[in-house]
């Protein structure tokens, strides 16, 4: 029978409201949190995969279940000759030996029950060897083939059945099997939660709320762990971890946006009114007409400008969905509400880029523009700090140099690509001030919504998922090593109607010194060879600031025809008239960077190209890779391919850390459990979480918010 996934098993217990007494404290001591106990080398092998409590052992369900209800006599099993079987039986004496091929082993056996015997080979499997004996009891599943001495077995799985626990365990005729370790076998595991789920498995106590619980028709916690370990019935598993993932995701979203709560009590923000003469002269100096989405963007931020909450919130758009005016406009609302404003971004160049943006949309509005960054010259620097810690109403805009100054008026802050700062820098920036700034993270590093909600869920969020009219698709192809000369040609041919073309050179990942030399090379080479009738420039990391920006002002007022750079030019650089990405061994590139760099080119209303030249042994996710950038457009579907083929990751991960995160939830495939714990939690907060489910999202999910916050 084919199980539908959507809809539950039964479940004992699922609609009742009575739901045994909810505890007082989280976790509880006696209950949850006592420690594991046991021999020392256990105990260590134990803690080295993370479990410490009673609670971790209990979470920790089996990854899959070894299915005994298929077993078969071995002599039944042959004579019916099913390409796939199950069986039971002793392990006869092993064999382990070298093969030809170096490196590989090979261990071999005999299984035998009462009826009959086959024998069994595995491949390199040197910790399977060190842990089966002559003896031990082994349930097998695989393909039977016809060998010269008898008949072989291909195991594709099995599992060994001499825990203290396993025949109790298989009472359902599922044998849970454990991520186990070389000290720590499944055997041991399945006994210590047999021993677990004796002592306190009828007394593990629920945080969710009764309402939620059977509003989602939820089992109760205890039943979901004892029957995420021991199902009895096909599919009670499934229901479990659905539970598990549920109150796992629910404790996150609360843990979230009680973090978000308290920050906006410890200050409030000062409304800003509705915008005015100068919001609207800004909007009507703009070349061109917002899209619906950056209307619906504009709108959600002004909404969060009127109130005395501060804005804390994220502005997704793919690259060159036109973030930056959205931004703008938000910077005007400030300073002509009287206050000062800030945008930072994370690098010179893109600070420079957003100055030249301000020259040409604020300035003539009569809006003053402080721009600070550690290449401003000391003298000009404290005149322009001064301007700012008068209170100046102003905009100020820079990299990482404005948190060093003093902002008492600061009533909106921009923070451009946002996951390259730290939120601790973003604090920081936000406490000078008496009232909290609204601030506005803005990241063109498309997050699936799934994964924005975990690792940013106490930001809300807007996403433009449009792009401004009359953009042509980027022609993306990845270019055989053979005809490297043509896409040197099309370089040529490009420029020669006026367009412009970047050139980026690969990845090394050893060293910045290395890198930038690499690219100095190329430069020199393709300006000696196949660029020489052009004019090719080099920009990266190591050169002077000052040289730096030189090239790229050059570049951007088309003085230079091809800029041959590191991933320098990766974020948001904005020259409409480049039309030709080369990215250099492209499958050594991350999806998101691929887009990202593809992203440079397509943003004027020319026909743009991007040819990606491979590495010379791709590896298959490289390959895969290219793949997907040449088959997609979108950031966010490539965000979500990206997801797919990382696995789930790591929820700190994008925030670049790396403690622990889910259990249960899959962002992949629990996006509707996700949103329902979304929409629960902020219930929650809204009417008051109960000491309960607070102490258990704080329990569960403090340390991580905790090194979110420091990341
Ligand atoms: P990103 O979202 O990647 O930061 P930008 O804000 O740099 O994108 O905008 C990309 C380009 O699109 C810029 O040259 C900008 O002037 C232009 N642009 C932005 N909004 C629009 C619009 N509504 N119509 C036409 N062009 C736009
Ligand atoms: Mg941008």
């Amino acid at each position: 029978m084919r199980e539908n996934p959507d809809v539950p098993a039964p479940f004992p217990g699922v609609d009742a409201l009575a739901s045994p007494p909810r505890p007082r404290t989280w976790p509880d001591p006696a209950l949850l949190a006592a420690p594991i106990g046991g021999p020392k080398r256990r105990l260590e092998g134990l803690h080295a995969m993370g479990l410490h409590t009673r609670s971790d052992l209990l979470e920790a369900l089996p990854f899959r279940f070894e299915d005994l209800r298929r077993v078969r006599p071995i002599a039944e099993a042959i004579l019916a000759g099913d390409a796939d079987v199950t069986v039971i039986g002793r392990v006869g004496a092993i064999r382990e030996r070298p093969t030809r091929r170096r490196g590989l082993r090979i261990l071999q056996t005999t299984l035998s029950d009462e009826t009959g015997s086959v024998s069994l080979t595995w491949f390199n499997q040197r910790h399977l060897a060190r842990t089966l004996e002559p003896g031990a009891r082994l349930v097998a599943r695989g393909t039977l083939k016809r060998g010269a001495h008898g008949v072989d077995l291909a195991v594709r799985s099995h599992e060994l059945l001499d825990g203290p626990g396993d025949e109790e365990s298989a009472a359902g005729g599922l044998v849970p099997v454990y991520h186990a370790s070389a000290r720590v076998s499944t055997a041991v595991l399945r006994g210590l939660v047999d021993d677990a789920l004796r002592d306190v498995g009828d007394r593990i106590p629920d945080p969710v709320p009764v309402d939620l619980r059977v509003r989602h028709r939820l089992p109760l916690r205890r039943d979901a762990i004892t029957a995420g370990h021991r199902p009895r019935r096909q599919g009670e598993q499934r229901t479990a971890r659905r539970r598990l993932a549920y109150e796992e995701l629910l404790l996150l979203q609360l843990a979230l946006l009680l973090h978000r709560d308290a920050i906006d009590q410890r200050a409030g923000a000062v409304p800003l009114g509705p915008p005015g003469g100068l919001s609207e002269r800004f909007r009507a100096g703009l070349p061109f007409a917002l899209t619906a989405a950056q209307e619906r963007a504009l709108a959600a931020i002004d909404r969060d400008l009127d109130r005395d909450r501060p804005m804390q919130r994220l502005l997704e758009g793919d690259v060159g969905s036109g973030k930056t005016v959205v931004a703008f406009a938000a910077l005007v609302r400030a300073v002509e509400h009287g206050g000062q404003a800030a945008l930072m971004a994370p690098t010179e160049v893109l600070a420079l880029q957003h100055l030249r943006g301000a020259e040409r949309l604020l300035e003539p509005l009569g809006i003053e523009v402080a721009y600070l960054s550690g290449d401003v010259p000391e003298r000009e620097r404290r005149v322009r700090r001064a301007r700012i810690e008068a209170g100046e109403p102003l905009v100020a805009i820079g990299t990482h140099a404005l948190l060093h100054t003093d902002f008492p008026r600061l009533e909106v802050l921009v923070v451009d690509e946002q996951h390259r700062f730290g939120v601790a820098q973003r604090a920081r920036l936000a406490a000078g001030a008496g009232a909290a700034p609204h601030v506005l993270h803005m990241t063109a590093t498309p997050i699936p919504r799934s994964l924005a909600l975990t690792a940013f869920g106490d930001l809300d969020l807007t996403v433009i998922d449009e792009l401004p009219p009359g953009r042509q698709p980027v022609r993306t192809s990845v270019v055989p090593e053979a005809k490297r000369a043509d896409g040197y040609a099309w370089i040529v041919e490009q420029v020669r109607v006026g367009r412009q073309a970047y050139v980026v050179c690969p990845l090394v990942e050893e060293s910045a010194e290395v890198e930038a030399r690499a690219a100095e090379e190329e430069a020199a080479r393709l300006a000696a060879g196949p660029l020489a009738q052009v004019r090719v420039a080099c920009a990266h990391g190591q050169q002077p600031a000052a040289e730096r920006q030189r090239v790229m002002a050059a570049f951007a007022a088309g003085e230079i025809d091809v800029l041959v750079a590191t991933t320098v030019i990766e974020v948001g650089v904005d020259v409409p008239n480049a039309t030709v990405m080369v990215v250099e061994d492209a499958d050594r590139f991350g999806l998101a960077q691929l887009h990202q760099l593809r992203g440079r080119v397509g943003r004027g209303a020319e026909q743009s190209y991007c040819l990606l030249y491979a590495s010379a042994e791709p590896t298959p996710e490289g390959a895969q890779r290219l793949d997907a950038l040449v088959r997609h457009r979108s950031g966010f579907e490539l965000a979500e391919i990206d997801l797919a083929m990382r696995g789930e990751g790591r929820l700190l991960g994008v925030a670049q850390s790396g403690a622990s995160d889910l259990r249960h939830a899959r962002l992949n495939s629990d996006r509707r459990l996700l949103e329902r714990a979304r929409e629960d939690a902020a219930r929650l907060v809204r009417e008051g979480p109960d000491d309960v489910v607070r102490a258990a999202a704080e329990a569960r999910f403090g340390e991580l918010i905790a090194a979110l916050r420091r990341a």
